[in-house]
C-alpha cells in the first residue's frame, strides 16, 4: 500500500469537539468512525451510527442533511441494518468518512447541527450491526493450526494442504450475536475418555476462540471469482470475534466433514465495525513464509498483497470468573496475539471463497480463524493454553480453569499502534456462560 492511500481522515493530530474523543486511551477517536446498529434503551427503532468518543452519532438522524453530500445517504442510513451501506462501493464509504470528520473535528460550523444527534453510549443498547447471510470461519493462523492440530492429531498436527489452501468452513450465521449476550453452554454428544458409545449432555470442555470478524460488502455475482487484486473492495471491516466451541463435542464429530453443533450454538462478535479505510494506517506486510514453504498458487498471489496485505491489530482475551466478578476483581487476560501473524491474508481468504464460483453478498462474515502467535501468552484458545485442558491455568481469584465454568465472562479487546498515527481499538465483545438447558 502507498501512503497516498492513507488520506487528511488519518492525520493523528486531529482532534473532535466531542472532548472523550481525544482521550488518547479511547477506542473511538475521530481517527476510528466505527459504524454499528443501535436503540435507545426503552425505545424500539434500530439506527445506524458512529462511535465517536463515549458517545454515538446517530446517523439515521441526520441522514438527509448527509444526502446532500453522499449519493443516496438518506436510504442507506436510515435502514435498521448496515446491509445497504455495505451492499455499495468503497468510494462511496470513503466520501461518507470524510464528511464525518469533517462534521466531527474540533471547530467544526456543523457542530450546532450535529450535537443534537449525539447519544450517550451509556443510554444506548447495540444490536447485530447485518444480519449476514453467509459465516465462514478460517483456520489462518499456523500456530493455532499446529497447536490444535498436535493435540486433536498428535501424529498429524498440520496437515499437508494447510500450506496451499486457505482452510475454512461454513458456519453458522442465525447464532451470531453482538456482545454482551448470554452463551448457554451446548449440549451434546460426546466420547467420555475410554469409553467406545457416546454420552448427551452438557458440554464439559466450553472454550473461547479469540478471532477477527471480516465484514464482506459489496456483492459479486455466482461464477464470477473476485481476484486477489480486487479483494479489498469487498471488505467493509472487522470486527472482534469469539468462535464458541465444545471441544469435546467437536472432537467426537468433527471427522470426516469438520465442525459442526460444537460450534453452531453461538458466536459472538463486537457491534462496531471498524471500516478498512480505518485501518488503512495499521496494513502490514503479509506473513513472510519461511525457507522451504510453497508460494501461493497464481489465484492466491499477488504482489502488493504480499506487501501490505496483512493487517496489525492487536487482539487480547480476558478471563473474569464470577466470583472475581464480585469481589470487584478486574480481569484476567489469558493471551494476546497481533492479526499481523496469520498465514493468510484478508484478500486471500476473499480469493480463495470465491475461486470456485461461489458468490458474496455484503454483511457476509469471515472469521479469522483463533488469532495464536509464539509464545505462552500468544494464544488464542483455552485448548492451547491448557494443553487440551491437562494443564489448568491458576487464576487471581485463587481458582484454576481447564475450561470454561458457569459464570464465566470472558471478553475480547482490540487496538491498533503505529508511530504517527492516532491509535483506535474495537469495543468489546463480551460473553457469560449460563448452564446448559436441563437435558
Ligand atoms: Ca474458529
Amino acid at each position: 500500500m502507498t501512503d497516498s492511500q492513507i488520506d487528511e481522515t488519518h492525520a493523528p493530530d486531529r482532534l473532535s469537539w466531542i472532548g472523550a474523543a481525544n482521550d488518547p486511551q479511547t477506542d473511538f477517536p475521530i481517527q476510528n468512525l466505527p459504524f454499528g446498529v443501535f436503540r435507545r434503551k426503552g425505545g424500539d427503532t434500530a439506527r445506524i451510527g458512529v462511535a465517536i468518543g463515549d458517545h454515538i452519532l446517530d446517523l439515521a438522524g441526520i441522514a438527509d442533511r448527509l444526502a446532500a453530500e453522499v449519493d443516496d445517504a438518506a436510504a442507506l442510513l436510515k435502514a435498521p441494518s448496515l446491509g445497504p451501506l455495505m451492499g455499495r462501493e468503497p468510494q462511496l464509504w470513503r466520501t461518507l468518512r470524510k464528511v464525518l470528520v469533517r462534521w466531527l473535528e474540533a471547530g467544526s460550523s456543523a457542530q450546532g447541527m450535529v450535537a443534537p444527534h449525539l447519544v450517550a453510549m451509556g443510554e444506548a443498547e447495540m444490536l447485530l450491526p447485518a444480519r449476514p447471510g453467509g459465516f465462514v470461519d478460517f483456520f489462518a493462523s499456523i500456530q493455532h493450526a499446529t497447536n490444535a492440530g498436535s493435540l486433536f492429531r498428535p501424529t498429524a498436527p498440520l496437515l499437508p494442504n494447510y500450506k496451499y489452501v486457505p482452510i475454512g468452513y461454513n458456519g453458522r450465521a442465525s447464532t451470531i450475536r453482538v456482545d454482551g449476550a448470554a452463551i448457554r453452554r451446548p449440549n451434546g454428544q460426546r466420547l467420555p475418555p475410554g469409553d467406545s458409545v457416546p454420552v448427551f449432555g452438557p458440554s464439559l470442555r466450553l472454550d473461547y476462540e479469540m478471532e477477527l470478524g471480516i465484514v464482506l460488502g459489496g456483492a459479486s455475482a455466482v461464477g464470477e471469482p473476485v481476484a486477489i487484486a480486487e479483494a479489498w473492495r469487498h471488505i467493509f471491516g472487522f470486527c472482534l470475534l469469539n468462535d464458541w466451541s465444545a471441544r469435546d463435542i467437536q472432537a467426537w464429530e468433527y471427522q470426516p466433514l469438520g465442525p459442526f453443533l460444537g460450534k453452531s450454538f453461538a458466536t459472538t462478535i463486537s457491534p462496531w465495525i471498524v471500516t478498512a479505510e480505518a485501518l488503512k494506517p495499521f496494513r502490514a506486510a503479509a506473513f513472510a513464509r519461511p525457507e522451504g514453504d510453497p508460494a501461493p498458487l497464481p489465484h492466491l498471489a499477488d504482489a502488493a498483497d504480499q506487501r501490505a496485505g496483512g493487517v496489525d491489530i492487536q487482539v487480547s482475551a480476558w478471563l473474569r470468573t464470577a466470583a472475581m466478578r464480585a469481589a470487584g476483581a478486574p480481569a484476567h487476560r489469558l493471551g494476546t496475539a497481533s492479526s499481523a501473524g496469520l498465514y493468510w491474508t484478508p484478500a486471500q481468504m476473499v480469493a480463495h471463497q470465491t475461486s470456485n464460483g461461489c458468490n458474496l453478498e455484503a454483511g457476509d462474515l469471515y472469521g479469522t480463524g483463533t488469532i495464536s502467535g509464539d509464545g505462552p501468552d500468544a494464544l488464542g484458545s483455552l485448548l492451547e493454553i491448557t494443553r487440551g485442558g491437562s494443564a489448568p491455568i491458576r487464576l487471581p481469584d485463587g481458582t484454576s480453569r481447564a475450561f470454561l465454568e458457569d459464570g464465566d465472562e470472558l471478553s475480547m479487546t482490540a487496538r491498533c499502534a503505529r508511530a504517527g498515527f492516532a491509535s483506535i481499538g474495537f469495543g468489546l465483545c463480551r460473553g457469560t456462560i449460563l448452564p446448559a438447558p436441563a437435558g
